[in-house]
């Protein structure tokens, strides 16, 4: 057959996880917890089981999760969302951002992506018959160079996909990136997709400047979230996209033909947990935060060299004392050699830059963390 994705294989997520089983390596690559979720959270999910939420969601998510979805936004971004025009539930952020794209990017167009980029965007781009336009981010603080944006700027630039806190490497956008943003989109059609599932890890006090607290941008954006980030539940698949109306009436056009609608008994046991804790999303930088203090404590006798984490949970080594390989060869040896896995970012490039970085995750348990770091401090 002739193939649509000829550049895509299987993603480095999967691939690096099995090498880890493979190899019975400590696992930091894929990103995910290996802890529980909350346990009231658990039980919200099989009492909602139990009592009979097992048809159908509501094509656009359940009421009671878009009523705690907008109090959210209002309480921590200063924006009022309309519950029944402006929030759609997805089965993870995933297919929120693939409906975004689907939505309003056309054959021809051209989407703006900084590079490193998250591994499902450039799919998605292609197979809307567009064109993603990389641009690097400036290494070591991977912030956006402005300048090279607005050059970037054609007439079929459709879209502009940002994403902070960064996967991978853990750098968030300023209030002053969102000016600059906004300034280059204002006056033109340009769509600003937002990927915002490390909303609630951000560190060091600092606030999380989502697109939904700049009224202007706010206005031409969708911006997409993750329960299973914020909630410690990957595996449930659970995300939303929150967009003004008439760009939420394309998205859910999309939407209802892809899924129609998202697992019922997670949506009523994430609107509970909301409404009886809306504390946990506030204590998650610190509890972040504490994890991350640790495993650079864990890993400051090694001879990686470890890049500042301003958000998310991963944190980026430089490994250039340890050998003299590209970034793939690396993490190969890693995780054969080495018995830990970690996540290259080639994978995320265009064009590799040729640094010699890797990506390590510490949503772990302690005893994770600590396998995980005497490996590494034996190298
Ligand atoms: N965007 C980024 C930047 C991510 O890191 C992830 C999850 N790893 C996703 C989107 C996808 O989120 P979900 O699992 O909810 O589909
Ligand atoms: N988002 C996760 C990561 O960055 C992986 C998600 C996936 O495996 N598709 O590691």
């Amino acid at each position: 057959i002739e193939t649509k994705l000829p550049k895509v294989g299987t993603t480095i997520f999967t691939v690096m996880s099995q090498l880890a089983l493979e190899y019975k390596a400590v696992n930091l690559g894929q990103g995910f917890p290996d802890f529980e979720p909350p346990q009231p959270l658990r039980d919200a999910l099989a009492r909602a089981m139990d009592e009979g939420r097992n048809q159908y969601a509501p094509m656009h998510g359940t009421a009671g999760l878009r009523e705690q979805i907008a109090l959210k936004t209002e309480r921590l971004y200063g924006r009022k969302v309309d519950v029944d025009r402006e929030i759609t539930v997805t089965s993870g952020a995933t297919e929120a951002l693939f409906a975004a794209m689907a939505a309003v990017v056309r054959a021809g167009d051209e989407v703006i992506v900084f590079d490193p980029a998250y591994d499902s965007y450039e799919p998605a781009i292609d197979l809307q018959g567009a064109r993603a336009v990389h641009i690097p981010l400036t290494v070591p603080t991977f912030s956006i160079d402005w300048q090279r944006v607005r050059d970037a700027i054609t007439p079929k630039t459709r879209m502009i996909l940002v994403n902070s806190p960064h996967n991978p490497s853990g750098a968030v956008l300023s209030a002053g990136d969102l000016d600059e943003l906004a300034a280059i989109v204002r006056d033109s059609s340009i769509v600003v997709l937002s990927d915002e599932v490390y909303e609630h890890i951000v560190y060091d006090g600092a606030q999380h400047q989502s697109v939904l607290r700049h009224p202007e941008l706010a206005e031409r954006s969708f911006v997409i979230s993750s329960f299973g980030k914020t909630y410690h539940c990957t595996g449930w698949k659970v995300g939303y996209a929150i967009a003004p109306p008439a760009l939420s009436a394309e998205f859910r056009k999309v939407h209802q033909y892809l899924t129609f609608c998202t697992f019922h008994p997670a949506q009523v046991a994430f609107a509970e947990f909301m409404a009886s804790t809306p504390e946990h999303y506030l204590e998650l930088p610190a509890f972040y935060q504490a994890k991350r203090d640790r495993f650079r404590a864990l890993l400051a006798p090694s001879r990686f060299k470890l890049l500042d984490v301003p958000g998310g949970y991963f944190q980026l080594v430089d490994y250039s004392a340890i050998r003299d390989e590209d970034d793939v060869a690396f993490s190969r040896w890693l995780v054969e050699q080495g018995g830990v896995a970690a996540i290259p970012l080639t994978p995320f490039y265009e064009t590799a830059p040729g640094t010699r970085l890797l990506r390590l995750c510490f949503a772990k348990s302690d005893a994770t963390m600590e396998a995980g770091a005497e490996r590494l401090c034996r190298l």
